[in-house]
């Protein structure tokens, strides 16, 4: 018996894109129509758009994109959560109808034409595919070299990552339905995926520029993610610091020995410098110390609350737009063409 192509959703999380989005919704149309021609994905694929509560005019282009083109459709969620957890809604959604669900960012710095390669070993039987960056020739030389750092921390840290992978994958339903059974607030994808332990197979790709507009992930964002990808993670930095704990307990124990014993040979000196310098170096290891045992309170704060990761706004995968909704929809896109 001949099986149907399998169908395909590319989810696609934006914020502020207002400058890319025509740009992504051809070139990923154009991939769909090619693969659909081949016959190697269904004529029902899709792209979903998620917008992450843009303040530009970004839903309203997916809004009206969706009218004119039948491959691309919208999800809006109410408000700004981030890359992660607008990945995650996309994800969230395009499972139950899809057979494969591939993730790109939207500035199509993740080359495209590797999604064909991407299918084709969805169909050799591998469940989860990584598209791996060969070179990041592209990325300043900040961001190479914190990256670069951040994925060597982790992996001493113990946490799988596979290296030079962003969130530029195919997964199947079987391992979005293993994903949704992570319940976790701080979700942190690139560390989660690889432990679901699936057949997976590994796809290398060059990084491009951004297509237009600027990066949505200024430093202060970046570090945040990778705090949060450390500490959902690792308990390794508490570790550590019980251990200098642990350590300079010993020190001065023997230091205070050492001390005594110059007392009784009746040899005492004033000692200021090494009070003051134990003083504040102690202090800071404390204030350092009780800063990660707060990061992690942090997370266990978040995580108790069991709060949802995102709310829908508007969902255009379920429910495309009303004829009324549509009536306005075009009317607006009359303006702007007219
Ligand atoms: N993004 C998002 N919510 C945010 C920030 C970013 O959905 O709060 C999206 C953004 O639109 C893009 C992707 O996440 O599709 C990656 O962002 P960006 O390209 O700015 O990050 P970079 O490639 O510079 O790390
Ligand atoms: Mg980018």
């Amino acid at each position: 018996m001949i099986q149907p192509p399998p169908l395909l959703t590319i989810v696609v999380p934006c914020y502020n894109e207002e400058e890319v989005f025509e740009e992504t919704s051809r070139q990923l149309t154009s991939v769909l129509n090619s693969l659909t021609a081949e016959k190697l994905i269904s004529e029902e694929s899709k792209i979903l758009f998620v917008d992450d509560g843009s303040r530009d005019r970004t839903w309203s282009l997916i809004a009206m994109e969706s009218v004119k083109n039948s491959k691309v459709t919208g999800l809006k969620l109410a408000c700004n959560v981030g890359h992660q957890k607008a990945l995650l809604a996309g994800l969230h959604k395009a499972k139950h109808r899809s057979d494969c669900v591939i993730s790109i960012d939207a500035d199509l710095q993740d080359d495209i034409s590797v999604i064909r390669e991407f299918i084709l070993k969805f169909h050799e039987g591998c469940e989860i595919v990584y598209g791996v960056r060969r070179s990041r020739k592209t990325d300043t030389f900040f961001k190479r070299t914190t990256a670069l750092g951040f994925y060597r921390l982790m992996n001493k840290l113990g946490i799988q990552l596979i290296y030079n992978h962003a969130d530029f994958r195919l997964m199947n339903k079987r391992s979005l339905e293993e994903l949704g059974r992570y319940p976790e607030a701080n979700l942190f994808l690139r560390g989660i995926v690889p432990m679901i332990g699936f057949r997976s197979a590994k796809v290398m790709y060059d990084r491009k520029e951004r297509v237009a507009g600027e990066t949505k992930y200024p430093l202060k964002k970046m570090l945040s993610f990778a705090f949060n990808g450390i500490t959902s993670f690792s308990v390794a930095p508490i570790r550590f610091f019980t251990l200098i704990g642990f350590l300079l307990f010993l020190l001065s124990a023997m230091a205070g020995i050492g001390v005594i014993i110059q007392k009784m040979l009746g040899y005492t000196n004033a000692g200021w410098a090494s009070l003051i310098i134990s003083i504040w170096f102690l202090g800071g290891l404390q204030l350092m110390g009780i800063g990660i045992i707060g990061e992690y309170i942090g997370t266990i704060f978040t995580e108790v609350k069991r709060r949802p990761k995102y709310a829908v706004d508007i969902d255009l995968y379920s429910e495309p737009l009303s004829p009324l909704q549509r009536q306005e929809t075009e009317r607006l896109l009359e303006k702007k063409y007219s």
